[in-house]
């Protein structure tokens, strides 16, 4: 950390400073310029508030010098992390293969999530997505079939090979879920839960985390941060759209998210492009535009008859259209070095 103090701090207020660093088990370091004195901090600030300096009417900034996530930060590991999804088609995120996710919004009936699942095998996808548990707005809409919806998520893996990727939504759910899925989604709406957080990380599944509506990249690195520190270190970064005053689009998408969360952090990206438009003719050229920007999978929502979806029928592709955006994202991953099998 480093503070600096405004031009002409005195000699007493700089004492004042150092005294308070040192209270909290910190050494300082003390930089005397010509217009002003900045003091760099040493030692371990995880459990400190160096921010309440800035109540000294003498000092003008707190800058952190390490990002405040550890484990997710590309400072204590270089090489990117790969993860497992599971299933028995080798599907795995964060490699030179482009993990490509598909399925309904919802596991409505056996022969939907049958039908859904075996459109995304065809078109080259490796694993299915579907909600047994659904964050509904509205308390009055359809929640999910709970249990019933994971054994048929199940039963379609076993029938393909396709990894199961499945919300959870409680703490009561996480051992529930952690049976039947491979990969435990966390949903927008819980993005800043921390129980949940932390109790997905004491388990051994993958997590795929999806960005909170209103969260910033730094407050989406910490709850990373809260699986990681639980010992789970298979956490899969999510962008789904940010709630923005743009009212064509469901949620504005973001991109700039990718290389950015690329640059700072070692995890794996996915994009969203179903819920970061909810609009299923946006959603192909947002999937490209994704790949272009170099998102390591896409989670995109196939139902075989959208308009008949229970959940996010216009934001849906139905095969044929999932098919078509698969072979030409496939078009994109090899001019930008990546490949979807
Ligand atoms: C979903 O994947 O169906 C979902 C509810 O996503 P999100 O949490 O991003 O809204
Ligand atoms: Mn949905």
């Amino acid at each position: 950390m480093i503070i600096v103090l405004k031009p002409h701090a005195t000699r007493e207020q700089v004492a004042q400073a150092v005294a308070l660093i040192n209270e909290m088990g910190l050494k300082e370091h003390v930089i005397t310029g010509t217009e002003r004195t900045v003091i760099a901090c040493v030692g371990d600030e995880r459990y400190k508030d160096l921010g309440a300096l800035a109540s000294f009417d003498f000092v003008e900034a707190v800058k952190p010098v390490l990002a405040p996530y550890k484990m997710a930060s590309r400072d204590v590991k270089m090489e990117r992390t790969v993860v497992p999804l599971g299933g028995t088609l080798g599907a795995s995120v964060g490699g030179r293969r482009i993990a490509m996710v598909g399925g309904p919004c919802t596991v409505e009936t056996r022969s939907q999530t049958f039908a859904a699942a075996h459109a995304v095998k065809a078109a080259g996808g490796t694993a299915l997505r579907g909600g047994a548990f659904k964050p509904r707005t509205n308390p009055y809409s359809f929640q999910g079939h709970g249990e019933k919806g994971l054994e048929i998520l199940a039963d379609a893996r076993e029938e393909t090979g396709l990894a199961i990727v499945t919300e959870v939504m409680s703490l009561e759910q996480v051992d529930l879920v952690a049976q039947y899925a491979d990969v435990l989604q966390i949903g927008a709406r819980n993005c800043q839960n921390f129980n949940l957080l932390a109790a997905v990380g004491e388990q051994r599944k993958p997590v795929l985390l999806k960005r909170g509506m209103s969260q910033t990249l730094e407050e989406f690195l910490l709850a990373a941060e809260y699986v990681l520190a639980r010992g789970n270190d298979q956490v899969i970064l999510c962008e789904r759209g940010i709630r923005t005053f743009e009212d064509y689009v469901r949620n504005t998408l973001p991109l700039a998210i990718v290389p950015e969360l690329h640059r700072v952090s070692h995890l794996p990206v996915m994009v969203d492009p179903s819920h970061g438009t909810g609009k299923s003719y946006l959603v192909e050229a947002m999937s490209k535009a994704a790949i272009a920007a170099g998102a390591d999978g896409l989670i995109i929502e196939v139902h075989h008859d959208p308009a008949h979806a229970l959940t996010d029928g216009a934001q849906s592709l139905n095969p044929e259209q999932f098919k078509d955006l698969v072979a030409s994202c496939r078009r994109v991953a090899a001019a930008v070095d990546r490949e979807i099998p």
